[in-house]
């Protein structure tokens, strides 16, 4: 069969632009190795983890917050089966959306492991070994990730488990240790310790979400410790793990090379994501990975070293989110197309869905004060928010950055209520170039947490803020 283009994966990236290729007229077919479209996002990624996130977030309210709103429950319980059978199902009607969406784009999908032939040619292999082999003018490589194991410390998928395993647990651990303390970690950390579970999180950094804004990673810190009772060992430095039974040990050295040791009943290792190629034949073409991450390089365009072919999300550079991919996706499909289309990588927001929500875009203070660039820091509490006093969600605050002389916002890094929706306002405001005034002078509707953003860049622009 002879393509315009071929994508191989089809997660974010490459579902997203396989279809920005069929709608600009390109004859395109999509490669997925497992039986199900949507990549680690769609099926052990973003949309699982916010459905496990979600039916925990009831359940701790339930068990905590409803009182105060005087409504009172006897006997409430979790269902651990139930809730999981629930977040298949979420999995489930979103893959299958994405089937809908490559048969109403005319995409020719095909189930297998794509590997190159030469420059122009792929060969599908079926999980039966039949094969196949499809022809194209550029093919665009979307392979993801998978988590990242350390040498020293072997995942037996039981009890020292991945991100995959931590969202099929049948039962709520007793005491669950989490190796990392990044987004994924703490998300994860979060479901299991809304619903009951000791959380002790060991990190290497000093700081927890280590690549935002410093006071973000402070406040939820702060934050997870009293509303969870998570635990943190930071500064640690994980030495090994090893299972026994039902049990886990950790050992870990502190700050001073002092050993130390956590005992509990499963351990989640999230150090990070590595990116994935195996069985692609990119020796075949000449292309090689890079030894830190195993990233495919490109240029500016996503395109590799050969011609024609291009590489996207999080198989390339840059933050491993799922929206990157699909503008990568989209960008690619438009440049095999002619167009000249653009990304603003500054301009792609960090969200951690735990609660407070965190959310961030734009330049850190401490990437500010690195580089020399004179900035105004305006913060507004949610201490101060109507809204948030009325849903009980006083945690947190809003911080604008803007530049000292121009008042242009450089930053907005965020902690509370629904922060992971309120930052695109920031990103809006960010890409047309905004003002602090500018945000300070539109009108937000009341009582809403976005106020909080209004009232944060009114401090940053003019240190008048209203309600602080
Ligand atoms: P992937 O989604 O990894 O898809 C790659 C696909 O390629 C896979 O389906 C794979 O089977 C297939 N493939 C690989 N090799 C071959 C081959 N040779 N032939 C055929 N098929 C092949 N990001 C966010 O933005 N927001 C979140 O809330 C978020 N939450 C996350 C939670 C968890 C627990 C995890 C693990 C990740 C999360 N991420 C989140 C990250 C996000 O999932 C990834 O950044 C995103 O999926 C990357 O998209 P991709 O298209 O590059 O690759």
């Amino acid at each position: 069969m002879q393509y315009d283009v071929i994508v191989i994966g089809s997660g974010p990236g490459g579902y997203v632009g396989a279809i920005r290729c069929a709608q600009l007229g390109l004859k395109t077919a999509i490669i997925e190795k497992y039986s199900t479209f949507g990549g680690t996002c769609l099926n052990v990624g973003c949309i699982p983890s916010k459905a496990l996130l979600d039916t925990s977030e009831h359940y701790h309210n339930a068990a905590n917050n409803f009182a105060t709103h005087g409504i009172g429950i006897s006997s409430l319980k979790i269902d651990v089966k139930k809730m999981i059978e629930r977040k298949n199902d979420v999995i489930a009607q979103n893959t299958a959306g994405i089937t809908y969406l490559f048969k109403k784009n005319k995409i020719d999908s095909f189930e297998g492991v794509g590997s190159f032939i030469d420059k122009n040619t792929v060969k599908v292999t079926k999980t039966n070994g039949a094969t196949e082999e499809l022809k194209a003018k550029n093919v665009i490589i979307a392979t993801g990730s998978k988590p990242t194991a350390l040498p020293f410390l072997p995942i037996d998928k039981k009890r020292i488990i991945t991100s995959t395993e931590a969202l099929n647990l049948t039962e709520v651990p007793k005491h669950l240790i989490v190796i990392g303390g990044g987004v994924i970690g703490l998300e994860l950390g979060s479901v299991y310790a809304r619903l009951g579970a000791k959380v002790s999180v060991v990190e290497f950094a000093k700081s927890i979400i280590g690549t935002m804004d410093g006071s973000l990673g402070k406040e939820l810190q702060r934050v997870l410790k009293k509303n969870l009772g998570m635990e943190f060992f930071l500064g640690h430095k994980v030495t090994g793990a090893t299972s026994k039974g039902k049990n886990v040990t950790v050992t870990a050295e502190n700050a001073k090379g002092e050993p130390i040791t956590i005992e509990g009943d499963y351990c989640i290792v999230s150090v990070g994501r590595t990116s994935y190629t195996e069985g692609l034949g990119l020796e075949n073409i000449g292309i090689t990975t890079e030894e830190r991450g195993n990233k495919i390089s490109t240029n500016e365009h996503m395109e590799t070293i050969v011609e024609g072919i291009y590489a996207i999300g999080d198989v390339i550079k840059g933050p491993m989110l799922a929206h990157k991919a699909e503008d990568e996706g989209v960008y690619v499909a438009e440049r095999i197309a002619g167009q000249k289309p653009h990304i603003d990588y500054n301009l792609i927001p960090g969200v951690v869905y735990t609660w407070p929500e965190v959310a961030s875009v734009g330049k850190t203070e401490e990437q500010l004060k690195e580089s020399g660039i004179k900035y105004k820091a305006g913060s507004f509490s949610f201490k101060a928010s109507g809204r948030a006093k009325a849903s009980g969600d006083t945690d947190g605050f809003v911080k604008v950055l803007a530049d000292a002389t121009t008042d242009e916002v450089l930053g907005v890094h965020m902690i509370g209520p629904r922060a992971a929706d309120m930052i695109a306002e920031a990103v809006v405001a960010m890409e047309y170039r905004a003002s602090a005034e500018d945000i300070a002078r539109i009108c937000h509707a009341h009582p809403t947490f976005t106020e909080a953003l209004k009232e944060a860049a009114l401090a940053a622009t003019a240190n008048r803020a209203i309600h602080a």
